[in-house]
């Protein structure tokens, strides 16, 4: 593995990038900790590492903790009170979000994920945005996966709050499953003011980018656990 120091340009602080595996093979981007108050996500991406779980096929781009300072301070926010998440539009409105563009300005990923957990869930859920006329490809089999592992699934139906602006046509953007939100990606791209990481890589060509949420008020082991269970189950079914 290697672990690089990236500057956040005009902010006094830096985040770690680490690169693992083979870099011939199709790479995946990982990141965790985008709101700082959310700590199981960056934890289990370290234990995935430690324990060898990613699996091999792949070579990697982490980002273990995006939002440092937010993490230090237990904020959802960084250190100048921006929200991280919704700050890569054009080429990045925040400094985490700048130096992220900027270290994968001519990298490709086969796909993406970005783990976060949830204040006012019971249980896990995922969203897989979609382009048009595309079916969705991975958010039923970590549905499964967390049931098989015995773990909480967030029923989600439309009255639960998923951050949408107050104008936006929540029904006709999100279709809500069991589990799962399915984004219709062309929709969320104009709807939102700010994009996060996920709709931005694919706007630049991902193919696939799961945000991963676990339910903040449910025990630490359990969350990291699900993390676990998700990120592995999708390594699995996209080689
Ligand atoms: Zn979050």
């Amino acid at each position: 593995m290697r672990v690089r120091e990236i500057a956040c340009v005009g902010a006094p602080r830096t985040l770690l990038m680490a690169e693992l595996g083979d870099a011939s093979a199709p790479t995946v981007s990982i990141i965790a900790g985008v709101h700082g108050d959310e700590p199981a996500a960056p934890w289990a991406l370290q234990s995935l590492v430690r324990d060898g779980l990613l699996d091999t096929r792949f070579a990697y781009r982490i980002w273990p903790c995006l939002n440092p300072s937010g993490y230090a301070a237990g904020t959802r926010t960084n250190a100048e009170g921006l929200d991280v998440n919704r700050s890569f539009s054009r080429g990045g409105t925040t400094p985490e979000a700048r130096a992220v563009l900027t270290a994968n300005r001519d990298r490709r990923f086969a796909l993406a994920l970005d783990l976060h957990e949830d204040y006012e869930a019971a249980g896990c859920y995922v969203y897989e945005p979609l382009r048009r006329g595309f079916a969705p490809r991975f958010s039923d089999a970590i549905v499964t996966a967390l049931d098989g592992a015995g773990l909480p699934v967030q029923a989600l139906s439309d009255d639960f709050d998923l951050g949408a602006p107050a104008d936006a046509d929540v029904r006709e953007m999100y279709r809500l499953e069991r589990g799962r939100v399915l984004v219709d990606y062309e929709l969320e791209l104009r709807v939102f003011p700010g994009l996060p990481s996920s709709i931005a890589l694919m706007y630049r060509g991902t193919p696939s980018a799961l945000t991963f949420e676990t339910p903040r008020p449910r025990p630490w082991d359990e969350r990291i656990a699900a993390h676990r269970v998700a990120v592995t189950t999708v390594l699995a079914g996209s080689a």
